[in-house]
């Protein structure tokens, strides 16, 4: 038999823990460069998989020799065409999308069996393995006690899917209420946690051409247990909300869902206030007629209520929304002559007058923010008409800004209501759903914040997972060559360090307040960075860019509106206006917030960059002090097709995401860890057995389990050397 259709074979018996991998020559592997899709798809991998039938039992990618993208593919292939969805690679869990419901793979019966096995991890791989991984590990007291679920993939992977059901499963097994209770369910603390799900998702996510349900916004939810393990609140923190979509959709996209939600679920009376008959027409409503889950309205209602915001509040959000939207339909006519004023055509007079009439902010005063922009020199200002694209931009931005802080209001208002009180919690479980990272046709200063966070998360999975497994090896005293591991620090100090970087010069140009000129940041980028192996340029390239090495490959950034983009201004006078606005609201959400002009000292303006690298590192800096778990969502087609498997969709995420490194670490290491109490529940009788016959004085009665598995393995194992006992099982808790 070939050697490797041996391990094939023997994968099995080897999640059952009697073998491990070897560990020099595997070593060797993750430290070289990622093998690419062509390598991969050699003549000998080919051969190896001559025999196909067999893959779909591969619980564990690790067991699978040899670790290479086409037999991880293969693999991964085999078990989604026999509907098997989860795959554990190492310390990951890949989650394949069956775009099709599958109610008895998530039902409460099979919560309830994951809950309740001695073993979880010896059923079948399940997104529930993770889930009750972490609760047990706060149960069990280990320590970091705080636990962390990151789920990550492409837009429709199914990230945001997995992580409901991660909190379902606590909202169910950890639920600190009976449902059986007569209590009101209204009170009930796991009903307002799963709750802020259909808000946040009718606020923030929105169709696109990569998934119906697309968030455009990071989230960081932590789900809080009392000493008891139960749920008994929760908080979310958001990550960079995609505020452009409220007034410039991608073609064939759409807007956020709430928008659509209250054109078809409005009453007449609503209809009327918002001035919004059915057959109203709204330019930022763009493929109204998809109808996709719209028919929500009510239940994001009442989703709202259950959260504590009164009737009063949700017509005030309402209003604001339904401005926005008439705001969309204003437009600007060029004036004959620079220094007039634009003006609005007869239909944009009424549109203004009724986003006007919403946001409750007098009418003149509105169209005048819009069309006048107010210069500061020292005490004086001076008053200068906007041109028909300077008004365009400040609607534009006006709308994006009055979104975003109403968003952050929501999360605000969802985090009083869901959060415990800090003495009634002990422990938190975390679940991260972030975007995956982004290589489009056209990259922006989005897709370059996107892709930083996913090198810092990556940096994090590499880092925490080698050396967490190393320092465990060293405190059991077990034979190990240290692995040096290729991080991404390289392409971190491009973008981040100090003290010149990418940010820190897209920083400095941003407050610079100079006219904005692609160029500057351009040639300041080839100057003071040309020494970081991690950034290149096309020489030949007519549009300003700079390329980054990130870890899951190259991206081209577009120079062109980053600076614009990083200072995100607020016209004063809009703000100002806002801030005085008769929908209480409104004015909640504007106070305390700066403008452009009263942020004029220099270079402490607040940048989108520096705001989100903030949030990140702190992100991270809770992620550190926890013991993470990591899922990978899997989208298997670009065209979200019920059970459809393309093997060029699915390589890419693969190399994307790191996962072939992923696997040869875990399989260099020891993926089977017993813990002692369970390998003795599972072995110990072979002990009795074996003991039997003794005299009395050859039983060590109190013993620890510890001792207890020494023993059971000098028994068996006598006549084998100690690394080889050591290599055989390694008891880790
Ligand atoms: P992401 O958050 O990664 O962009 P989603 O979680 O929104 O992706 O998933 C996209 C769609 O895929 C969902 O709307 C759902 O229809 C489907 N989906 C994802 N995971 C599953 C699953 N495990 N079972 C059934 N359908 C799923
Ligand atoms: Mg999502």
């Amino acid at each position: 038999m070939r050697e490797s259709e041996k391990s094939m074979k023997s994968a099995d018996d080897s999640r059952n823990g009697h073998k491990n991998g070897g560990k020099a020559g595997l070593l060797e592997k993750i430290i070289s460069p990622q093998t690419s899709l062509n390598d991969s798809l050699d003549g000998e991998v080919q051969e190896f998989l001559t025999d196909e039938s067999q893959l779909h039992t591969f619980d564990d990618l690790t067991k699978v020799n040899p670790v290479t993208p086409t037999t991880v593919l293969k693999c991964l292939q085999a078990r989604y065409r026999a509907q098997v969805f989860y795959t554990q690679a190492g310390c990951t869990l890949v989650a394949l999308n069956p775009f099709q419901p599958f109610p008895d793979l998530y039902s409460l019966d099979m919560m309830k069996q994951y809950h309740a096995a001695p073993q979880p991890q010896e059923l079948k791989p399940h997104v529930f393995i993770v889930a009750e991984e972490a609760y047990r590990n706060i149960r069990d007291q280990l320590e970091p006690l705080n636990q962390s679920l990151v789920v990550s993939g492409e837009s429709g992977a199914g990230k945001t899917w997995t992580s409901r059901c991660l909190m379902k499963y606590y909202a169910t097994v950890a639920a600190s209420s009976s449902a059986l209770k007569s209590q009101s369910t209204v009170e009930r603390i796991e009903r307002r946690v799963l709750d802020s799900n259909p808000i946040m998702e009718a606020f923030g996510n929105a169709c696109t051409l990569r998934n119906n349900n697309s968030s455009r916004f990071g989230k960081f939810i932590q789900l809080q247990l009392n000493s008891g393990q139960l749920l008994v609140g929760a908080s979310v923190q958001t990550y960079l909300l995609e505020k452009t979509r409220v007034s410039c959709q991608p073609a064939s996209e759409r807007n956020f869902h709430i928008f659509y939600q209250m054109m078809r679920g409005a009453t007449d009376e609503q209809r009327r206030e918002w001035k919004m008959p059915l057959n109203q027409s709204f330019d930022w409503l763009p493929n109204s007629e998809k109808q996709i889950e719209e028919d929500v309205f009510e239940e994001t209602v009442e989703a709202m209520l259950h959260m504590g915001i009164k009737a009063e509040t949700q017509r005030h959000i309402l209003r604001i929304l339904a401005g926005i939207l008439h705001l969309g339909n204003v437009k600007f006519s060029s004036p004959g002559e620079e220094h007039q004023l634009c003006q609005l055509p007869e239909d944009s007079e009424e549109s203004m007058q009724t986003a006007a009439k919403l946001l409750s902010v007098p009418a003149q005063e509105f169209v005048t923010c819009l069309r006048v922009r107010t210069l500061k020199a020292g005490k004086q200002s001076l008053l200068k008409p906007c041109s028909q694209s300077e008004c365009r931009v400040r609607r534009d931005c006006l709308a994006k800004t009055i979104y975003s802080q109403l968003f952050e209001w929501l999360v605000t208002f969802i985090n009083n209501s869901i959060c415990a009180d800090k003495s009634t919690w002990s422990s938190f479980i975390g679940v991260l759903d972030v975007y995956g990272f982004e290589c489009f046709h056209v990259n922006k200063l989005e897709q370059l914040c996107i892709n930083y966070a996913n090198e810092k998360l990556q940096q994090h999975f590499v880092a925490h997972y080698l050396k967490a497994q190393q320092e465990e090896y060293v405190s059991e005293g077990l034979q190990w060559s240290f692995v040096k591991y290729q991080d991404n620090q390289s392409c971190l100090d491009l973008l981040e360090g100090s003290p010149v970087s990418v940010f820190s010069l897209l920083n400095e140009e941003s407050r610079l307040n100079r006219a904005s000129d692609p160029n500057m940041l351009r040639v300041r980028l080839e100057k003071e960075l040309s020494d970081n192996p991690n950034i290149s340029w096309d020489k030949f390239s007519r549009v300003p860019h700079f390329t980054v090495a990130h870890y899951a490959g190259k991206v081209s950034y577009q120079i062109e509106g980053m600076v614009e983009k990083n200072k995100d201004p607020v016209p004063a006078e809009l703000m100002g206006l806002l801030q005085k606005s008769d929908n209480p609201l409104v004015c909640q959400i504007f106070a305390g917030m700066e403008s452009e002009n009263s942020t004029t000292r220099g270079l402490t303006k607040v940048t989108v960059v520096s705001k989100f690298k903030n949030s990140l590192e702190s992100l991270m800096s809770i992620l550190l002090n926890t013991t993470p778990h990591y899922t990978r969502c899997i989208k298997p087609n670009p065209d979200c097709r019920p059970l459809t498997f393309k093997q060029e969709e699915v390589i890419l995420q693969l190399e994307a995401c790191g996962i072939v490194q992923t696997i040869h670490i875990s399989a260099a290491g020891f993926p089977i860890r017993i813990p002692f109490k369970g390998f003795i529940q599972r072995y110990g009788l072979i002990l009795k057995h074996l003991k039997m016959g003794k005299s009395s004085d050859d039983l060590h009665v109190d013993i620890s389990p510890q001792q207890e598995v020494e023993q059971l393995l000098s028994v068996v194992l006598n006549q084998r050397s100690c690394d080889e006992r050591c290599s055989l099982v390694h008891c880790g808790r």
